[in-house]
């Protein structure tokens, strides 16, 4: 895509990547996972395969990924769903976002209300609807946005407001209040709430609070999660959307022309996994939390300030303390300097905003403990 500036590039992962992969250094950059989840899920992958199940799946999703995400929706949050007809399986949360944003956008005077640092599809996504972006900034160091600025970004020519709870790249989860204000204003203003739940699962001590159960948002929200966090296999871009049948019908419409459908085999596989007992993600949050921790007690011995992250894979830091004024710079220099990858947070923020975040950097935390031991170490002995 072409950013700003006019430049075709390759997203701030990818570049990201790379680099840790050039220099050997440890990659705190790119979320996902240095090991495989639930040895169940993998296996349910491979029996599907050797099984047949190779060729394509039903355009809705296989029955039994759509029953096991009815039920994963009720025994978490008590929310009830038509399998047939109010949910959809998609090539990742990130194909969900786009099909949804695609059926939604009439044209260029509709507005996106977004939170900003953004996961990047987010920007993406919504230029190839030719929409406007509407940024409402979220602030340093717990990152909940001001109510009056959500209030006066969401205006009738908002189509849809984007909600990321947990969030990335901040760590941070959005108050009840903050949530409220969102189904008020999307009521007030008759926009659709998109919210993307793909850290669910990676809450620290308390439950993920869909919007979805919130009063009078039902039958304007359409929620989005993903199997590639819970059951860490990001490759396999099993993702999924739900919400009022004829909302996922128009997302439906166009999903079928974008892939069609995805990913077979791994359907009953994910499945599976949204079948496994409560412990499997009470397990999965607190080592999460647990990782989460050790990486921000690296951060600070290092000398920088440190977000308290309340889920996601991420946590945020301030170097300023370390005299950094340029936190992509910074991150240009970590490779050499301590033998780590991190992205700024500019990544994540529009061109006229990118100011705010200026010396913050995102880590991710999602890598075995030896491993974020190893980075505390490094950071340490930083140069
Ligand atoms: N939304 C957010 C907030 C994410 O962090 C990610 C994963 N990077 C996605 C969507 C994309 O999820 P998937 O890999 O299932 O497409
Ligand atoms: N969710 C991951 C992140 O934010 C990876 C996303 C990607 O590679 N597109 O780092």
């Amino acid at each position: 895509l072409v950013d700003a500036d006019g430049a075709t590039r390759p997203t701030i992962f990818a570049e990201m990547s790379a680099l840790a992969a050039r220099t050997g250094a440890i990659n705190l950059g790119q979320g996902f996972p240095d090991e495989d989840g639930p040895a169940e899920v993998l296996e349910a992958a491979r029996s599907a395969i050797s099984s047949g199940r190779n060729q394509y799946p039903p355009g809705r999703g296989v029955p039994e990924l759509l029953e096991a995400i009815a039920e994963h929706q009720q025994r978490f949050y008590g929310i009830r769903l038509d399998p047939a007809r109010e949910i959809l399986v998609t090539a990742g949360a990130t194909e969900a976002l786009a099909a949804a944003l695609l059926a939604l956008i009439d044209g260029p005077e509709d507005e996106v209300v977004v939170f900003e640092p953004y996961y990047d599809s987010y920007a993406a996504i919504i230029a190839l609807t030719g929409a406007r972006l509407v940024p409402v900034p979220l602030r340093w160091p717990d990152f909940q946005p001001d109510l009056q600025e959500l209030a006066a970004a969401v205006t009738d020519r908002t189509r849809a407001i984007l909600v990321n709870d947990p969030h990335n790249p901040t760590g941070t989860m959005f108050t009840r209040e903050l949530r409220d204000e969102v189904v008020r204003l999307a009521d007030r203003h008759d926009a659709v709430i998109i919210t993307d739940e793909v850290y669910e699962h990676l809450a620290f001590g308390r439950t993920h609070e869909p919007i979805s159960t919130l009063p009078g948002a039902a039958a304007r929200t359409l929620t989005i999660s993903s199997g590639g966090k819970t059951f860490s296999a990001t490759g396999w871009k099993i993702g999924w959307i739900s919400g009022p049948a004829e909302l996922v019908d128009a997302v439906l419409a166009v999903k079928q022309y974008l892939t069609y459908v995805n990913g077979g085999p791994f359907q009953p596989a994910i499945a599976a996994g949204l079948r496994l007992p409560d412990e499997f993600f009470q397990a999965l949050s607190e080592q999460m939390r647990a990782k989460s921790a050790l990486l921000g007690e690296g951060l600070r011995s290092a000398g920088l300030e440190v977000s308290r992250p309340s889920g996601s894979y991420f946590t945020v830091a301030d170097a300023a303390p370390l005299g950094v004024t340029d936190a992509a710079a910074f991150c240009r220099e970590l490779p050499a300097r301590a033998g780590i990858v991190a992205i700024p947070l500019t990544a994540f923020a529009t061109t006229r905003n990118r100011d705010r975040y200026a010396t913050l950097v995102r880590f991710a935390a999602c890598k075995r403990l030896s491993v974020l031991d190893e980075a505390a170490s490094r950071l340490a002995r930083m140069t």
